[in-house]
């Protein structure tokens, strides 16, 4: 039997920056996958919301955050991710970045990966990558290197410059003043690791993930507001041990 919720105390987890047409949409959502997901998977979750961070052999590591980690106490067995859209080629490095760090951390590849997608009408949607092909470990570091050795390359360069810029993606970056100037911002890349998106990011503009410059709109709202309230209810009911 799919376990009692108590909703009222998951409603603080939603933004508040959110109009109400988006809550109603997250807690629909978050509805849906309590209904589909959530009585299968009580007993078989080993962690939840888990940040790994695992050293490829570049300069960065590589760190991804595993929405379910399923498996139990003894064994770890494969990985799920919640989706509210699934933009297949973007999701693409998503599996295989995350099945990299699996094999790093336990020496074998997780038995699948499963992407659960959450629509804000009709039935959940499973996309699942089983078995994971070997080749996602060899592809996630060629995915990495051209991005790690031009970072590290700029970042103990001339420091100050600007990375290369693409002007074709400025609409709504904040850079947009300061990239027309000579002198880039002041900001000098602080980061110690590369991730999914930061990589994107790199792909979009190289300036904008050195300088920092962070796009978000209502839709990564949102998606940050569905994950925060199903790590909860995942956490209270379905993780080895939850007693609640
Ligand atoms: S950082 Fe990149 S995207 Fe942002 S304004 Fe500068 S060139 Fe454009």
């Amino acid at each position: 039997m799919t376990p009692e919720i108590d909703w009222a105390k998951y409603l603080p987890l939603i933004g508040d920056d959110l109009p109400d047409f988006d809550q109603e949409d997250v807690m629909t959502r978050c509805a849906l996958a309590v209904h589909t997901f959530l009585e299968k998977d009580v007993g078989f979750v080993r962690g939840v919301e888990r940040r790994v961070e695992v050293d490829l052999g570049q300069t960065l590591p590589i760190q991804a955050v595993w929405d379910i980690e399923m498996g139990d106490a003894e064994t770890a067995r494969g990985i799920v991710d919640w989706k509210s859209s699934f933009e297949s080629i973007v999701e693409e490095w998503q599996w295989r970045t995350s099945s990299a760090q699996y094999e790093v951390l336990y020496g074998r590849l997780p038995e699948f990966f499963e992407y659960r997608v959450l629509p804000p009408k009709g039935k959940a949607r499973v996309i699942r990558v089983d078995p994971v092909p070997a080749r996602a470990r060899r592809e996630t570091y060629d995915f990495f290197q051209p991005i790690d050795a031009y970072i590290s390359a700029a970042a103990s360069g001339s420091a100050g410059g600007f990375w290369s810029r693409n002007f074709r993606a400025c609409k709504g970056c904040p850079g947009y003043i300061a990239c027309r100037g000579e002198k880039p911002p002041e900001t000098k890349f602080h980061g110690d690791h590369l991730s999914k998106s930061s990589a994107e990011q790199f792909l979009f503009c190289p300036e904008s993930l050195r300088a920092g410059h962070k796009q978000q709109n209502r839709y990564m709202v949102r998606g940050l507001s569905m994950h925060r309230i199903l790590a909860e209810i995942w956490r209270d009911h379905a993780l080895v041990g939850a007693t609640k």
